[in-house]
């Protein structure tokens, strides 16, 4: 039997074993650090490493890791053991609190947009003791941030803590202008819901596209893809419940909440939901379920996709970012209670989001902005590359009376009758789950939707976190000091709502009229994922990000060439296996086929010369057409991945793969599926679509 609790978290340097194995003295300064976010007293370090050590080994560690999360968008770690001489011919196991809090890493490995030159490849690691440190495969790993040796920020974590820092600078202040005392900290907490696919891993091994782009480059329509919408609900296959149970077991030894598992709408499609948390550790969370996820599949013999799309004509993988702000008395501050109507301090929260989405679309795009997300945002599906926001029936005539200053009647809650007399009514929640609004609100937290599967949760909150922070900078400089609380408030809302209700759409959003309707009210529709990168850069943006301490100037410029750059890389690997599939197996399997055909055609004249041949004939001729057809759209991708980029910036260069290679890729793609869906299925070359995601 499992004993849950038990095994929950036993992997974690968590606050109960702090407490357990420190000095007193040394666990207090540990704790005021990091919960009343004072600066580390280093003279704790040392004590704090060697008990760490203790627990790593008793856990089964050797080796220790500053584990941290660069650009790439998966997390680094570089292994060093806990080893060290001592004397002649023994060793003894040692981890001193100069190596807890500082490491050195050789940055010249990792994306840094251009902040750092050669010559000064130097990076450091800098322990992040908000986060606990855990046990991994025998190695204890330590997050961290890392920065360049000039300071600048390399990685995901660092302006996250930062955007956490300015938020609850201004939450704060909003507090105390409404009385609160008890409210000494406010921090963004989340729960990311991860979607992800599982196929079958001798499925996956026979597809280059998959082993080396994570998403299949071609592929037929196969005869049933989601349509029947059997899977969501149907029951989980035993595979992947023994996977699943597999994959918990493994996430809450790590201290993750892993709490709802199951199937989504795409066939071989599943989610897992976990209980949400503090957002630096939900984030540093993500990364690790990714990881496990893959891991866990492996001894399943299946293989984990967390790509944004990989098959073309079925829905995608996304992440739901659930986002809102707790104080560390336990208050949710999007809490509506009862009757949001009267309370003021929810309804300016809440308009400070709104405020913050409608002035910061584009960076919210920017936020989710990826080669892979590309092919859901802009796309036929969702969530449209339109932000806007779904806040629901009450909050919306909420929201028209303040506007209006006519008196709130209330929207009636409605009972639900179901019919059968035994079964007790329930009144229906006055948020509707709408499905394809990028970012809704749903009860007491907001559901950004538009979030790749892949993606590090960080950028999508760091942006979140950073423009919620500026309305409510904005909102706490127009309230202090006013002579009339109560009235600047009531006018403030007013004037929040009406200058911002553009932003608000209820209905459908994956309609063609909201994209007509959206362009009216003057709201960014940015389908490309280069473009919005390049939104990280504008005046605004660089000073709201600068004014918060979040990013400087040069560390904005540089984070959108690491994303530009690596969209680029992305599309020429996928562009040069498309190339060799086609060269090295597409082709010799359709002129087989062709072959074939043609001499069927020659042994059947040669036994009767007025035997039928009319099948082979007109086969081989679409074959032999078609087939010339991608040759020739083949060498058009040839000679356009060919092109010199050496004179452009990472933007003009993100823009070119966009625009030219990826186009290519797309036309060569719907001749070669044309022929799949034609030639025998013994001569195709790859697994298809109905086997690749019906094959667990
Ligand atoms: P769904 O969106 O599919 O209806 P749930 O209602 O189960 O899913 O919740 C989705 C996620 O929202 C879960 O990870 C949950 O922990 C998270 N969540 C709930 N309350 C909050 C909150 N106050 N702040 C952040 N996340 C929250
Ligand atoms: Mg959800």
């Amino acid at each position: 039997m499992i004993n849950i609790p038990e095994i929950f978290g036993c992997n974690v340097f968590n606050d109960d074993v702090m407490r357990a194995m420190l000095p007193k003295d040394v666990y207090d300064k540990f704790h005021d650090a990091v919960t009343k976010e004072q600066s580390l007293d280093r003279s704790i370090a040392n004590p704090v490493a060697a008990a760490m050590k203790d627990w790593a080994i008793s856990k089964g560690a050797t080796h220790f890791t500053h584990w941290f999360q660069p650009m790439t968008g998966i997390t680094a770690e570089k292994h060093d053991s806990f080893m060290s001489p001592e004397g002649k011919d023994k060793v003894i196991m040692e981890f001193s609190g100069k190596e807890l809090i500082k490491g050195e890493s050789d940055a010249s490995s990792f994306p840094s947009g251009g902040l750092r030159s050669t010559f000064e490849a130097r990076g450091y690691t800098a322990w992040d003791p908000t986060s606990p440190a855990f046990v991994k495969d025998g190695t204890l790993c330590i997050p961290t941030i890392f920065c360049s040796y000039s300071g600048e920020v390399l990685d995901m974590k660092s302006p996250l803590l930062r955007s956490m820092e300015a938020l609850n600078t201004q939450a704060l202040r909003i507090l105390k202008l409404f009385g609160v005392t008890d409210a000494g900290r406010v921090v963004p907490t989340v729960g990311p819901e991860q979607e992800y696919f599982l196929v079958d891993e001798d499925m996956f091994d026979a597809r280059p596209d998959l082993v080396f782009c994570g998403r299949t480059l071609f592929g037929a329509k196969p005869p049933k893809g989601q349509e029947l919408e059997d899977h969501y609900f149907g029951v989980i296959k035993p595979r992947v419940a023994a996977f699943m149970k597999d994959l918990d077991l493994e996430l809450w030894k790590l201290g993750i909440y892993a709490k709802t598992e199951h199937n989504e709408a795409a066939p071989a499609q599943h989610e897992l939901a976990p209980i949400y948390t503090t957002v630096n550790i939900a984030s540093d969370h993500n990364q690790l379920t990714m990881e496990m996820m893959k891991k866990v599949a492996r001894r399943h013999n299946m293989v984990c996709l967390l790509h944004e799309k990989p098959f073309e004509g079925v829905n995608g993988s996304g992440k739901h970012n659930n986002w809102s702000l707790t104080t560390d008395s336990g208050i949710n501050l999007l809490n509506p209670g009862k009757t949001p109507y009267e309370n003021a301090q929810f309804l300016l929260f809440f308009a400070a989001v709104i405020e913050a989405v409608d002035n910061y679309q584009d960076l919210l795009r920017a936020s989710v902005a990826s080669a892979g997300n590309d092919h859901r945002l802009g796309a036929h599906e969702a969530p449209p590359a339109i932000i806007s926001m779904f806040v629901g029936d009450e909050l919306d005539a909420i929201l028209t009376a303040i506007e209006t200053g006519e008196i709130y009647s209330g929207v009636e809650k409605q009972r639900m009758e179901i019919g059968v007399h035994t079964l007790p009514t329930f009144s229906k929640d006055t948020t509707d789950r709408n499905r394809t609004s990028p970012f809704a609100f749903t009860g007491n937290k907001f559901e950004f939707r538009s979030l790749g599967a892949s993606m590090n949760i960080s950028a999508a909150n760091i942006v979140l976190n950073t423009i919620v922070a500026e309305s409510l900078r904005h909102f706490a400089d127009e309230l202090d000091g006013a002579e009339d609380f109560t009235s600047a408030l009531n006018n403030l809302l007013q004037k929040t709502i009406k200058d911002h209700r553009r932003v608000i759409f209820n209905g459908n959003g994956y309609s063609d009229e909201w994209v007509k309707e959206a362009e009216a009210r003057g709201l960014h529709n940015i389908p490309s994922s280069v473009d919005a990168m390049a939104c990280y850069t504008t005046p605004e943006s660089v000073e709201m990000f600068s004014r918060h301490g979040v990013f400087s100037e040069t560390e904005l410029i540089s984070r959108r060439d690491i994303y530009c750059e690596n969209y680029s890389k992305v599309i020429r690997i996928e562009a040069l296996t498309m190339i060799d599939m086609v060269k090295r197996s597409v082709i010799p399997a359709v002129s087989k086929y062709a072959k074939d055909l043609a001499t069927s055609a020659a042994s059947l004249m040669d036994l009767c010369p007025t035997l039928d041949c009319t099948m082979q004939c007109s086969l081989v001729t679409e074959v032999s057409s078609l087939s010339a057809e991608m040759y020739n759209k083949l060498t058009a991708l040839e000679t356009i991945i060919e092109k010199e980029c050496h004179n452009m910036t990472a933007f003009e260069e993100a823009q070119h793969y966009r625009n030219n290679v990826f186009m290519a890729m797309q036309d060569l793609r719907t001749t070669v599926d044309k022929l799949e869906s034609m030639v025998s299925s013994e001569l195709w070359p790859f697994p298809t679509y109905g086997e690749l995601l019906f094959s667990v």
